[in-house]
């Protein structure tokens, strides 16, 4: 079976897919920095695999670091999910987010290059669209509208990988994420906040937890039917399937030279007041809210066209709403039993 090299596989969709991967029979072998993890991360992988991790803690921005691994192993294919990921991070600090992201895809590429390793899955966003005007999102849309500086970051790693591509044989794929959300169904493996969260589904766990008194709503004048805002909430393993599917289609492929973009999102919009229903149905308790202003760049409305994942890959989203709300709270409940580390990951898109 292929041996497919992770990068960040210690984080919330690497570890996912190292599982999903390493269960349908690849070899695996994760790197990671730990800039945005921890170890109990790979040893959750671990503990639901019931197998040891290949594993070298490298920094990608270290290209004597990254070279060493490429020079002990041999790899068929690699997914490429380190990088920074924290929207207003990366607006009060660009360089940090230029220097970690973009320098990080150029160190893989040129090991890629050097030791002759074709095939590529690249973790993009959909924040690559920006500010598109009409719904659902598609794969042909312009690019590069971006309004931070981490859209910008994968916007230009983008536009690196098909120029290398293209010119050095490579054969890659860039999947572009909506909004990941879900848990491992063991329990074991989710995604940590740290401290309060930006985004949706962490802050509803805390509050749900009592950590936090209530949710604030952004907005409830939008123009859609309850007036809150529409994601594309996809479950975190339904992404693993994703670049399964990926993984697979680029180790069969005839052309060795290609590169392509494509959507990964269940291609259904959820408000925000849907998904408070949902965390509630789920758990059986209430999320107090509040209605407040909208959050500045925020879209009104966004989610993906999924006939080209559904083409290209076989690729169609399975699991609900629900089912995402479920995993999510079981696995906060195993954080709030172990307590919850001093060492915890941002989570943003
Ligand atoms: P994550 O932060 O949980 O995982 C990323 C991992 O990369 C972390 O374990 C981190 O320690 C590691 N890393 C970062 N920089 C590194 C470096 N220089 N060297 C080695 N390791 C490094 O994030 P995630 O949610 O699993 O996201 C994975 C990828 O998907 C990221 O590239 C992210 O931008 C992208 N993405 C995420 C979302 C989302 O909402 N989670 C949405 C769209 C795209
Ligand atoms: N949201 C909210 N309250 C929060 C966090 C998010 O109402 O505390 C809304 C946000 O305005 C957006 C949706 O939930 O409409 C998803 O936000 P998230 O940050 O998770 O994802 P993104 O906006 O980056 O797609």
């Amino acid at each position: 079976m292929a041996n497919v090299l992770i990068t960040g596989g210690a984080g919330y969709i690497g570890s996912h897919t190292a599982v999903l991967l390493s269960q349908e029979g690849y070899d695996i072998y994760i790197i990671d920095n730990f800039i945005n993890s921890e170890p109990s991360a790979l040893r959750a992988v671990e503990k639901i695999i019931s197998k040891c991790v290949q594993f070298s803690e490298v920094d990608l921005t270290n290209s004597e670091e990254l070279d060493a691994v490429f020079s002990k192993n041999s790899f068929d294919a690699i997914i490429h999910f380190a990088g920074l990921k924290s929207v207003s991070e990366s607006v009060g600090d660009p360089l940090k987010y230029y220097n970690n992201n973009i320098s990080s895809t150029l160190n893989l590429l040129n090991s890629m290059c050097k030791y002759n390793i074709t095939k590529l899955v690249f973790s993009s966003s959909a924040t690559v669209y920006g500010k598109c005007e009409t719904v659902p999102l598609a794969e042909d849309f312009p690019i590069g509208q971006t309004t931070n500086p981490y859209a910008t970051s994968k916007f230009v790693q983008e536009l690196i990988l098909k120029d290398v591509a293209l010119s050095n044989n490579l054969n890659i794929m860039a999947l572009r994420y909506f909004n990941p959300v879900g848990a491992h169904t063991s329990g074991l493996l989710g995604e940590k906040p740290r401290g309060i969260p930006n985004n949706l589904c962490p802050y509803i766990l805390q509050v749900l937890s009592g950590k936090l008194d209530r949710l604030n709503v952004f907005g409830d004048d939008y123009e859609t039917a309850d007036g809150s805002a529409i994601r594309d909430y996809i479950h975190v393993v339904d992404l693993a399937i994703g670049h399964l599917k990926a993984i697979e289609k680029l180790l069969c492929a005839e052309s060795s030279v290609s590169y392509d973009a494509i959507n990964l999102g269940r291609g259904v919009g959820v408000s925000v007041l849907e998904m408070i229903k949902s965390f509630e149905s789920a758990t059986g308790r209430k999320v107090p809210y509040k209605i407040a202003g909208r959050r500045q760049g925020d879209l009104p409305v966004s989610y993906a066209a999924t006939d080209k994942a559904s083409a290209e890959l076989g690729f169609q989203a399975e699991r609900s709403i629900e089912q995402a709300c479920l995993d999510l709270w079981r696995y906060q409940e195993h954080l709030n039993k172990t307590g919850t580390s001093k060492e915890q990951s941002v989570r943003e898109k």
